[in-house]
Protein backbone atom coordinates (compact mmCIF):
# COMPACT_ATOMS: atom_id res chain seq x y z
CA UNK A 1 0.00 0.00 0.00
CA UNK A 2 1.18 3.45 -1.09
CA UNK A 3 2.21 5.28 2.19
CA UNK A 4 0.01 8.98 1.86
CA UNK A 5 0.14 12.26 3.98
CA UNK A 6 -1.42 15.52 3.73
CA UNK A 7 -0.10 18.81 5.31
CA UNK A 8 -3.73 20.40 5.84
CA UNK A 9 -3.44 23.85 7.11
CA UNK A 10 -6.46 26.10 7.69
CA UNK A 11 -5.28 29.38 6.53
CA UNK A 12 -6.22 31.66 9.79
CA UNK A 13 -2.68 32.90 10.79
CA UNK A 14 0.43 33.16 10.17
CA UNK A 15 2.52 29.56 9.66
CA UNK A 16 4.94 29.46 12.57
CA UNK A 17 8.07 26.31 13.50
CA UNK A 18 5.23 23.65 14.52
CA UNK A 19 2.77 23.75 11.84
CA UNK A 20 6.29 23.86 9.43
CA UNK A 21 7.27 21.43 11.74
CA UNK A 22 4.05 19.27 10.89
CA UNK A 23 4.45 20.18 7.55
CA UNK A 24 8.22 18.44 6.93
CA UNK A 25 7.13 15.22 9.48
CA UNK A 26 4.39 14.75 6.72
CA UNK A 27 6.47 14.98 4.27
CA UNK A 28 9.77 12.77 5.99
CA UNK A 29 6.95 9.94 6.46
CA UNK A 30 5.59 10.31 2.99
CA UNK A 31 9.06 10.19 1.30
CA UNK A 32 10.74 7.66 3.71
CA UNK A 33 8.35 5.10 1.71
CA UNK A 34 8.57 6.97 -1.88
CA UNK A 35 4.70 7.92 -0.76
CA UNK A 36 2.86 10.99 -1.60
CA UNK A 37 2.66 14.44 0.11
CA UNK A 38 -0.13 16.03 -0.42
CA UNK A 39 -1.19 19.53 0.63
CA UNK A 40 -4.97 20.42 1.45
CA UNK A 41 -6.45 23.85 2.35
CA UNK A 42 -9.14 23.46 5.07
CA UNK A 43 -10.55 27.13 4.39
CA UNK A 44 -14.20 26.00 5.67
CA UNK A 45 -13.92 28.67 9.13
CA UNK A 46 -14.24 31.72 6.39
CA UNK A 47 -14.67 33.54 9.34
CA UNK A 48 -11.65 33.34 10.81
CA UNK A 49 -9.50 33.39 7.41
CA UNK A 50 -6.36 35.76 7.47
CA UNK A 51 -5.70 37.32 3.89
CA UNK A 52 -2.67 36.00 2.59
CA UNK A 53 -1.51 33.45 4.70
CA UNK A 54 -2.76 30.62 2.11
CA UNK A 55 -0.41 32.42 -0.90
CA UNK A 56 2.25 32.24 2.28
CA UNK A 57 2.01 28.33 2.91
CA UNK A 58 2.47 28.14 -0.46
CA UNK A 59 5.75 29.88 -1.06
CA UNK A 60 7.23 28.41 2.41
CA UNK A 61 6.45 24.61 1.41
CA UNK A 62 8.15 25.69 -1.92
CA UNK A 63 11.10 27.85 -0.08
CA UNK A 64 12.08 25.12 2.42
CA UNK A 65 11.79 22.20 -0.45
CA UNK A 66 8.72 20.46 0.93
CA UNK A 67 6.62 19.96 -2.49
CA UNK A 68 3.21 18.87 -2.63
CA UNK A 69 2.74 15.92 -4.63
CA UNK A 70 -0.84 16.25 -6.82
CA UNK A 71 -4.06 18.35 -6.71
CA UNK A 72 -7.46 17.53 -7.95
CA UNK A 73 -8.15 15.00 -9.80
CA UNK A 74 -4.78 13.89 -9.42
CA UNK A 75 -2.21 15.04 -12.01
CA UNK A 76 -3.51 18.01 -11.75
CA UNK A 77 -1.02 20.23 -9.79
CA UNK A 78 -1.66 22.15 -7.07
CA UNK A 79 -3.63 21.72 -3.65
CA UNK A 80 -6.97 20.94 -2.34
CA UNK A 81 -9.06 23.60 -1.31
CA UNK A 82 -12.15 21.88 1.15
CA UNK A 83 -14.14 25.57 0.51
CA UNK A 84 -14.44 24.16 -3.69
CA UNK A 85 -15.48 20.91 -2.20
CA UNK A 86 -18.89 21.74 -0.47
CA UNK A 87 -21.48 19.90 -2.52
CA UNK A 88 -18.79 16.37 -1.68
CA UNK A 89 -18.97 17.23 1.77
CA UNK A 90 -23.25 17.66 1.68
CA UNK A 91 -22.74 14.33 -0.38
CA UNK A 92 -21.98 12.59 2.56
CA UNK A 93 -23.93 14.37 5.44
CA UNK A 94 -26.71 13.08 3.80
CA UNK A 95 -25.43 9.49 3.04
CA UNK A 96 -24.05 9.41 7.26
CA UNK A 97 -27.80 10.69 8.41
CA UNK A 98 -29.05 7.67 6.42
CA UNK A 99 -26.29 5.63 8.23
CA UNK A 100 -27.89 6.75 11.41
CA UNK A 101 -24.22 8.51 12.23
CA UNK A 102 -25.94 12.39 12.30
CA UNK A 103 -29.13 13.81 12.19
CA UNK A 104 -31.03 17.89 11.52
CA UNK A 105 -30.43 20.20 14.59
CA UNK A 106 -32.90 23.31 14.31
CA UNK A 107 -30.52 24.49 17.33
CA UNK A 108 -27.80 26.31 15.94
CA UNK A 109 -25.26 26.41 19.11
CA UNK A 110 -23.43 23.77 21.38
CA UNK A 111 -24.62 24.85 24.60
CA UNK A 112 -28.86 24.52 23.78
CA UNK A 113 -30.04 21.07 24.43
CA UNK A 114 -30.95 19.34 21.68
CA UNK A 115 -31.86 16.29 22.87
CA UNK A 116 -35.70 16.95 21.10
CA UNK A 117 -33.95 17.21 17.90
CA UNK A 118 -33.11 13.56 17.83
CA UNK A 119 -36.85 12.98 18.23
CA UNK A 120 -38.31 14.81 15.16
CA UNK A 121 -39.79 12.88 12.21
CA UNK A 122 -38.77 13.13 8.52
CA UNK A 123 -41.36 15.13 7.95
CA UNK A 124 -41.51 17.42 10.85
CA UNK A 125 -37.73 17.81 9.27
CA UNK A 126 -38.89 18.71 5.94
CA UNK A 127 -41.81 20.38 7.06
CA UNK A 128 -39.08 22.92 9.31
CA UNK A 129 -36.65 23.46 6.15
CA UNK A 130 -39.41 24.42 3.59
CA UNK A 131 -40.66 26.77 6.41
CA UNK A 132 -37.09 28.27 5.90
CA UNK A 133 -35.99 27.26 9.71
CA UNK A 134 -31.88 27.51 9.73
CA UNK A 135 -30.54 24.03 10.67
CA UNK A 136 -27.35 22.21 11.25
CA UNK A 137 -26.30 18.49 10.78
CA UNK A 138 -24.90 17.13 13.96
CA UNK A 139 -23.04 14.22 14.76
CA UNK A 140 -25.20 11.43 16.13
CA UNK A 141 -23.07 10.02 19.15
CA UNK A 142 -23.49 6.26 20.73
CA UNK A 143 -24.61 6.86 24.48
CA UNK A 144 -23.14 3.39 25.00
CA UNK A 145 -19.72 1.56 23.91
CA UNK A 146 -16.36 2.81 23.90
CA UNK A 147 -13.70 4.22 21.01
CA UNK A 148 -10.24 3.35 20.84
CA UNK A 149 -7.39 3.68 18.62
CA UNK A 150 -3.55 3.38 18.66
CA UNK A 151 -1.85 6.54 18.17
CA UNK A 152 1.97 5.89 17.05
CA UNK A 153 3.36 8.62 19.68
CA UNK A 154 0.72 9.10 22.47
CA UNK A 155 -0.06 5.16 22.27
CA UNK A 156 -3.49 3.42 23.18
CA UNK A 157 -6.02 5.86 23.37
CA UNK A 158 -9.53 4.96 24.86
CA UNK A 159 -12.70 7.07 25.58
CA UNK A 160 -16.44 6.43 26.65
CA UNK A 161 -18.54 7.58 23.91
CA UNK A 162 -21.24 9.03 26.24
CA UNK A 163 -18.41 11.98 27.11
CA UNK A 164 -18.07 12.75 23.47
CA UNK A 165 -20.11 15.63 22.30
CA UNK A 166 -22.75 15.48 19.35
CA UNK A 167 -20.63 18.36 17.17
CA UNK A 168 -21.99 20.02 14.13
CA UNK A 169 -20.67 18.68 10.90
CA UNK A 170 -22.31 20.91 8.69
CA UNK A 171 -22.91 24.36 10.11
CA UNK A 172 -26.35 26.89 8.94
CA UNK A 173 -24.31 28.98 6.38
CA UNK A 174 -23.32 25.01 4.58
CA UNK A 175 -20.06 24.94 5.47
CA UNK A 176 -18.98 21.78 6.58
CA UNK A 177 -16.85 22.10 10.31
CA UNK A 178 -13.24 21.09 9.99
CA UNK A 179 -14.48 17.58 11.67
CA UNK A 180 -16.37 16.96 9.24
CA UNK A 181 -14.81 17.89 5.99
CA UNK A 182 -11.40 16.45 7.11
CA UNK A 183 -12.59 13.17 7.81
CA UNK A 184 -14.23 13.02 4.67
CA UNK A 185 -11.25 14.03 3.01
CA UNK A 186 -8.90 12.00 4.24
CA UNK A 187 -10.76 9.23 3.34
CA UNK A 188 -11.18 9.96 -0.47
CA UNK A 189 -7.56 11.03 -0.56
CA UNK A 190 -6.73 7.87 0.58
CA UNK A 191 -4.89 9.38 3.16
CA UNK A 192 -2.87 6.33 4.99
CA UNK A 193 -1.04 8.90 8.11
CA UNK A 194 -2.75 11.27 9.39
CA UNK A 195 0.03 13.51 10.92
CA UNK A 196 -0.86 16.38 12.60
CA UNK A 197 -0.41 18.31 16.30
CA UNK A 198 -1.87 16.78 19.84
CA UNK A 199 -5.00 18.87 20.28
CA UNK A 200 -6.59 16.61 18.01
CA UNK A 201 -6.07 13.85 19.85
CA UNK A 202 -9.40 14.14 22.20
CA UNK A 203 -11.49 14.80 18.95
CA UNK A 204 -10.09 11.89 17.17
CA UNK A 205 -12.46 8.82 18.58
CA UNK A 206 -15.33 11.49 17.35
CA UNK A 207 -13.92 11.29 13.33
CA UNK A 208 -13.48 7.51 14.37
CA UNK A 209 -16.94 6.86 14.75
CA UNK A 210 -17.56 9.06 11.51
CA UNK A 211 -15.07 6.49 9.84
CA UNK A 212 -16.93 3.25 11.89
CA UNK A 213 -20.66 4.58 10.50
CA UNK A 214 -19.28 4.84 6.79
CA UNK A 215 -17.35 1.45 7.36
CA UNK A 216 -14.37 3.29 6.15
CA UNK A 217 -10.94 1.93 6.78
CA UNK A 218 -9.25 4.56 10.05
CA UNK A 219 -5.33 5.71 8.76
CA UNK A 220 -2.54 5.34 11.11
CA UNK A 221 -2.40 8.38 13.45
CA UNK A 222 0.44 10.29 14.41
CA UNK A 223 -0.25 13.12 16.52
CA UNK A 224 3.26 15.40 17.45
CA UNK A 225 3.73 17.02 21.13
CA UNK A 226 3.23 21.31 20.96
CA UNK A 227 6.00 23.46 20.14
CA UNK A 228 6.24 26.17 22.96
CA UNK A 229 7.52 29.15 23.35
CA UNK A 230 8.98 28.42 26.81
CA UNK A 231 7.73 26.06 29.70
CA UNK A 232 4.41 27.03 29.73
CA UNK A 233 3.13 28.68 26.59
CA UNK A 234 2.55 27.47 23.04
CA UNK A 235 3.39 29.50 20.34
CA UNK A 236 0.54 30.59 18.41
CA UNK A 237 0.08 31.56 14.83
CA UNK A 238 -2.09 34.22 15.93
CA UNK A 239 0.04 36.12 17.54
CA UNK A 240 2.86 35.55 14.74
CA UNK A 241 4.97 33.65 17.30
CA UNK A 242 8.24 32.82 15.78
CA UNK A 243 7.00 32.92 12.42
CA UNK A 244 8.77 31.45 9.22
CA UNK A 245 7.81 34.87 7.51
CA UNK A 246 9.79 36.55 10.82
CA UNK A 247 12.85 34.25 10.97
CA UNK A 248 13.67 34.83 7.04
CA UNK A 249 13.90 38.25 7.79
CA UNK A 250 15.84 37.89 10.72
CA UNK A 251 18.42 36.64 8.08
CA UNK A 252 17.61 32.74 8.94
CA UNK A 253 18.10 30.18 6.01
CA UNK A 254 14.96 27.95 4.96
CA UNK A 255 17.49 24.62 5.38
CA UNK A 256 18.63 25.93 8.74
CA UNK A 257 15.05 25.97 9.98
CA UNK A 258 14.21 23.23 8.64
CA UNK A 259 17.27 21.78 9.96
CA UNK A 260 16.50 22.75 13.30
CA UNK A 261 12.67 22.28 13.52
CA UNK A 262 13.30 18.92 12.42
CA UNK A 263 15.12 18.41 15.81
CA UNK A 264 12.03 19.84 17.33
CA UNK A 265 11.15 16.54 19.53
CA UNK A 266 13.12 14.12 16.85
CA UNK A 267 16.69 13.09 17.70
CA UNK A 268 18.22 11.59 14.85
CA UNK A 269 21.30 9.60 15.45
CA UNK A 270 23.95 11.66 14.45
CA UNK A 271 24.04 15.46 15.24
CA UNK A 272 25.10 16.82 12.55
CA UNK A 273 23.42 19.28 9.67
CA UNK A 274 21.59 16.90 7.13
CA UNK A 275 20.19 17.84 4.02
CA UNK A 276 16.40 17.07 3.17
CA UNK A 277 17.54 13.74 1.36
CA UNK A 278 19.55 13.14 4.75
CA UNK A 279 16.29 13.81 6.62
CA UNK A 280 14.10 11.33 4.72
CA UNK A 281 16.48 8.40 5.42
CA UNK A 282 17.14 9.09 8.71
CA UNK A 283 13.47 9.78 10.15
CA UNK A 284 12.22 7.39 12.12
CA UNK A 285 8.24 7.98 13.42
CA UNK A 286 9.17 5.79 16.76
CA UNK A 287 11.75 8.67 18.11
CA UNK A 288 9.00 11.23 17.69
CA UNK A 289 9.01 12.63 21.78
CA UNK A 290 5.71 12.90 23.62
CA UNK A 291 7.55 15.38 25.50
CA UNK A 292 6.50 19.24 24.48
CA UNK A 293 9.49 20.79 22.31
CA UNK A 294 10.91 24.27 23.53
CA UNK A 295 11.78 27.16 20.33
CA UNK A 296 14.99 27.83 20.65
CA UNK A 297 16.37 30.99 19.09
CA UNK A 298 19.60 30.35 20.50
CA UNK A 299 19.99 27.04 18.66
CA UNK A 300 18.58 28.02 15.62
CA UNK A 301 20.79 30.86 15.46
CA UNK A 302 23.87 28.48 15.89
CA UNK A 303 22.55 25.97 12.74
CA UNK A 304 22.31 28.87 10.82
CA UNK A 305 26.02 29.79 11.05
CA UNK A 306 26.62 26.38 10.03
CA UNK A 307 25.19 27.31 6.15
N1 LIG B 1 -6.73 22.28 9.65
C1 LIG B 1 -6.12 21.91 10.87
C2 LIG B 1 -5.19 23.00 11.38
O1 LIG B 1 -4.79 23.88 10.64
C3 LIG B 1 -5.27 20.65 10.73
C4 LIG B 1 -6.03 19.46 10.96
C5 LIG B 1 -5.38 18.14 10.63
O2 LIG B 1 -4.21 18.13 10.20
O3 LIG B 1 -6.07 17.15 10.75
O4 LIG B 1 -4.84 22.97 12.53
Amino acid sequence: MKIRTRFAPSPTGYMHIGNLRTALYCYLIAKKEKGDFILRIEDTDQKREVAGAFELILQILDETGLHYDEGPEHGHYGPYIQSQRLDIYHHYAQELIKLGGAHYCFCLNDIEDHDPCLDLSPDDIQQKIQNGEPYVIRQTIPQTGITSFDDEVYGHIEVENKTLNEGILIKSDGFPTYNFANVIDDHLMHITHVVRGNEYLSSTPKYNLIYQAFDWEIPTYIHLPTVNKDETHKLSKRDGDASYLDLKKQGFLPQAIINYIALLGWSPESNEILSLEELIQQFDVHHISKAPAIFDLEKLKWMNGMY
